[in-house]
């Protein structure tokens, strides 16, 4: 069973790793979700480790989780530098060589994953979080906050990789799908990590 969120102590023990759009065009509703994910995980004094940038749905969940007193922790490859698109009042702002240590150390350093919408960098960090709990290299809760239907298509993927026996159907119970962030944290809350066999067993 997972602790409570609640002590105000910013420890990896309290910490959220969200992976989540960088794209600063996308709409308002997805915009607003972000905010409420971070407003959440700041009122509970609980630490967001993420990918450290300043834009986008990234940039949302980081100044929320600030505004509302949570700790902040970017982890971020050094290509980005010149980029300037680095959460610079982050509490803790890693640079990292390439993006696979990037990776690592968000995976370690975090609790629970959640995957707020987001594109090809969100996918491949989800589906990684996905393929590690099959192999049982990880039994962390993998959430996907599924805003306004916008993970729709993808669960429909996964049912079909079920039903054409790509994918074993018990590795169902490797994420859980939420469509408000407040739903968050009575799941955590309540988080036994499944005993699903491996891809072989
Ligand atoms: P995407 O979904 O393609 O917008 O990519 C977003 C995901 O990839 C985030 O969860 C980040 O971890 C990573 N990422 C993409 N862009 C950046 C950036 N500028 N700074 C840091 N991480 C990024």
């Amino acid at each position: 069973m997972m602790r409570g969120l609640v002590p105000r102590e910013f420890s990896v023990a309290h910490s959220l790793c969200v992976f989540c759009s960088s794209s600063e065009a996308v709409d308002g509703v997805y915009v607003e979700a972000a905010e409420r994910l971070g407003r959440a995980l700041g009122e509970q004094g609980g630490t967001l480790i993420y990918g450290g940038g300043n834009i986008g749905l990234m940039g949302r969940v980081a100044l929320a989780t600030h505004a509302t007193g949570g700790r902040v922790v970017g982890v971020i490859p050094r290509f980005m530098e010149p980029y300037e698109v680095a959460y610079e009042a982050a509490d803790e702002l890693i640079w990292t060589d390439t993006m696979r240590q990037r990776k690592a150390l968000m995976e370690q350093r975090a609790e629970a994953f959640v995957a707020l919408p987001g594109g090809f960098g969100t996918l491949e960090e989800l589906a990684e979080i996905l393929a590690l709990k099959q192999l049982r290299q990880t039994n962390k809760p993998l959430v996907l906050l599924n805003t306004a239907g916008f993970y729709d298509p993808l669960l429909a993927f996964f049912e079909r990789l079920y039903a054409l026996r790509f994918t074993k159907a018990r590795h169902r119970a490797h994420y859980h799908v939420i469509t408000e962030p407040r739903e968050l944290w009575p799941f955590l809350d309540g988080y036994e990590a499944a005993a699903v066999e491996t891809k072989w067993g």
